[in-house]
């Protein structure tokens, strides 16, 4: 790949639709967190030293630094700091947009008070787009592995709670042994609520739990499905019902979903027409970021600038913005590639 397209995808307006609160902590953030329970945390308060703690050696390694992080979020000021931390890191990526997954049943479980945890985000999301342009979306997700009293205090943090950013509702965690139908009423109540679903999907498991996200759980975006290739119905169904996809290619790499990154079923969703979203899921965690993302597509699909910009459009228009935000974010990308063309 020319490094002409790394600098296009450097500058050029995102969105970003997949991604998770916590999981998207830099090593920055992590650093930051740390220094405020130095003496109480395994986790290093110096960023060099971070960046050694944050070399994966496996995927146990993996949740175990994950869960070391998720330990440095004890108080509101806690969730405040990584929240603006996560945002200040998209802008410098040229993030203008992004629905940011949130896990509030972790926090609040953790003893951090429901309302104190909501004004956090709420605080971070408004200085964000103060300070740095970046606007925020909350999606709420129901972590499967917590099984449905994690869904019940979810769907209650959601509705009865709630945050003025909040936009979606999901659900991740495993796939395998968590099966997705068991979720059903708690879908109901918030899409009931005008709440969109967005539950992740044929990450680890096959087609079928597409299917099941789609017919049981009303969702309008798969949170990765990347297995849904394996099913022809459901690409044929995808594509005519235009329902995006967000795909993380590193992320499926790292999770071991495909076991080399030239066998990303990426292409062949292209190919078949459907509505492919780029994202970075837990960014510092697989060692990647939004722009790494973009490149690894680009090189994937062989795209000049041009595709590039086009996968940056697929992710505004499969994104929840109102249609004002849409025709704004787009007209800066095509206004971008537009400047890049006439170099
Ligand atoms: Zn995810």
């Amino acid at each position: 790949m020319s490094r002409g397209i790394e600098a296009f995808i450097a500058g050029l307006p995102k969105a970003e639709l997949h991604v998770h609160h916590v999981g998207s902590a830099s090593p920055r953030v992590v650093a930051a967190l740390a220094a405020r329970y130095e003496g109480r945390t395994a986790v290093p308060a110096d960023p060099e030293a971070l960046a050694e703690y944050f070399t994966f050696t496996d995927f146990a390694h993996f949740i175990q630094v994950y869960l070391s992080v998720v330990d440095l979020i004890r108080d509101a000021e806690d969730v405040r700091a990584l929240t603006y931390g996560v945002a200040e890191d998209m802008a410098r990526q040229q993030i203008r947009y992004a629905e940011l997954t949130v896990t509030p049943y972790s926090s609040v479980r953790r003893g951090i008070p429901d309302v104190a945890f909501m004004e956090a985000i709420e605080d971070a999301r408004k200085s964000a787009e103060r300070d740095f342009g970046v606007v925020l979306r909350w999606c709420f997700d129901i972590p499967g592995e917590a099984g449905l009293v994690s869904a019940e205090e979810t769907a209650r943090l959601a509705l009865d709670v709630g945050a003025e950013g909040l936009v979606s509702f999901g659900l991740g965690g495993p796939e395998i042994g968590v099966p997705r139908p068991q979720f059903k009423p708690y879908f109901d109540r918030a899409r009931a609520a005008g709440l969109h679903s967005v539950p992740h999907a044929g990450e680890s498991t096959g087609p079928e739990t597409v299917w099941d996200a789609l017919r049981v759980l009303g969702a309008e975006r798969i949170g990765h499905g990347t297995q849904s290739v394996k099913d022809p119905a459901l690409m044929d169904y995808l594509g005519e019902h235009r329902i995006p996809l967000e795909v993380c290619p590193t992320s499926n790499l790292a999770t071991r979903v495909v076991e080399r990154i030239e066998e990303h079923p990426i292409r062949q969703m292209v190919d078949a027409g459907l509505l492919v979203t780029v994202n970075s899921d837990d960014p510092p965690m697989f060692g990647t970021d939004l722009n790494t993302e973009y490149a690894v597509a680009a090189k994937l699909l062989g795209l000049d600038a041009a595709g590039v910009a086009g996968l940056a459009r697929n992710s505004v228009e499969a994104s929840f913005l109102d249609q004002g935000g849409k025709t704004r974010l787009t007209g800066e990308i095509d206004a971008y590639l537009a400047g890049w063309e006439r170099r």
